[in-house]
């Protein structure tokens, strides 16, 4: 110890083991239930949360992105990247990483990985939108673009929704190879499909979570039939969108936080007056859903802050019980609050240094 022990605040630091460990001795199955279950908490309270379009810095070829949220009790913050043609040089499409704090003090409470737990928030809150918003007695999923998320969406829709059945599609027939081949002992019906026409036919819901940093047209309008649900989670930035107008025109548009979404979202391609309902408004009984066995309802997620606090918020409650966190060495912390200079004083002293 170069300062005193007293000099530091540890903070809960859940590593990228950490989490692996958490989720293997919980279970996905779990975590994905629970994790919706904050998620739905959390947006019953909309209401108490600062609200803004998340920051994002541009560049020809990514993103990068801030997303903080507060509820006036606790702060949280994600950092994360969008950078699809990272995985052609062995990186990921998506990394991040993140910050719960105490608003009364300001001081963090946990920092964590948060590309694991980015995954099982996206799984989480697009199972909470298809059990809102999916036909009646739907069995069949297609899942277009079987990268990093894919497997996660599956397995929450499967655990949150109970669906059995998935049709998948991907352009590159390896990645559907390597998301089948994950879930193979789940012992649930997985389709290999050669087209999208392929994977979509039968689907009651299709889920569209492909990464191409331009206007895409994964779904042509013809591909979308009477009573489907669509998440549509693969479009989240500008010039970044998946489905085609038409199908946008002739569904139920339901958004996480209209604001961001309009930027962000497939509506990116509509008038911004279209109207669109916010999803939390239909949990709460305050806005209608799916309303006939006919309508088309896509729910045009973009990732908001809130879920990552209700993310996070599982996670500190997961650490305040057992969970596996490392203690990281993140905040001073002198006796003398206003003596910062003598951390420095008295790092000298131990190592027998001089500040200069
Ligand atoms: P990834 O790069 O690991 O996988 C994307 C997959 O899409 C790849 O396998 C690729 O071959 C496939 N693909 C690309 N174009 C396609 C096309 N035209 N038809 C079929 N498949 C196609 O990315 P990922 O981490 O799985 O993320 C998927 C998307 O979800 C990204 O666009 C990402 O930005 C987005 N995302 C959204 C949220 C959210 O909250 N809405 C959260 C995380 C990621």
């Amino acid at each position: 110890m170069l300062t005193t022990p007293s000099d530091r605040a540890l903070v809960p630091f859940v590593s990228v083991e950490n989490m692996l460990a958490l989720v293997h001795r919980r279970g996905l199955d779990r975590c994905l239930r629970e994790i919706t279950d904050y998620i739905a908490e959390d947006f019953a309270r909309w209401n108490l949360f600062d609200k803004t379009p998340r920051v994002a810095s541009h560049s020809p070829i990514g993103v990068i992105e801030l997303m903080p949220t507060s509820d006036g009790t606790q702060y949280a913050f994600k950092f994360v990247n969008g950078h699809p043609a990272n995985t052609k040089h062995g990186l990921q499409t998506v990394t991040a990483f993140g910050v719960l704090a105490d608003v009364g003090t300001g001081y963090p409470k946990l920092f964590s990985e948060m590309t694991l737990l980015t995954a099982l928030r996206t799984a989480a809150t697009s199972a909470l939108a298809t059990r809102t918003l999916a036909p009646k007695g739907a069995q069949t999923v297609a899942i277009i673009g079987n990268g990093a998320q894919s497997e996660f969406q599956i397995r929450a829709l499967a655990a949150v929704c109970g669906f059995t059945a998935f049709r998948l599609y991907d352009i590159d027939a390896a990645a559907t190879g390597r998301c089948a081949g994950n879930l193979l002992a789940l012992g649930l019906s997985l389709t290999a499909c050669g087209s999208v026409e392929e994977a979509v036919e039968g689907a009651e819901v299709i889920t569209t979570c492909t990464a191409d940093k331009r206007y895409q047209t994964i779904l042509t309008d013809n591909l979308v039939g009477a009573g489907v649900h669509v998440n549509a989670i693969g479009g989240d930035c500008p010039g970044k969108t998946e489905l085609h107008r038409d199908i946008l025109l002739r569904a139920s548009v339901f958004v996480e936080y209209t604001e961001q979404t309009r930027i962000e979202g497939d509506i990116q391609q509509l008038d911004p007056k279209h109207p669109v309902t916010e999803l939390h408004d239909v949990l709460a009984g305050k806005a209608a859903g799916r309303t006939d066995a006919g309508q088309i309802t896509v729910f045009d997620g973009v990732g908001f802050a809130i879920e990552d606090f209700s993310a996070l918020r599982w996670l500190a409650d997961r650490v305040s019980e057992d969970a596996p966190s490392d203690q990281l060495d993140l905040i001073t912390d002198p006796d003398d609050p206003r003596d910062l200079y003598g951390m420095l004083l008295r790092y000298a002293q131990h190592t027998s240094t001089n500040i200069g």
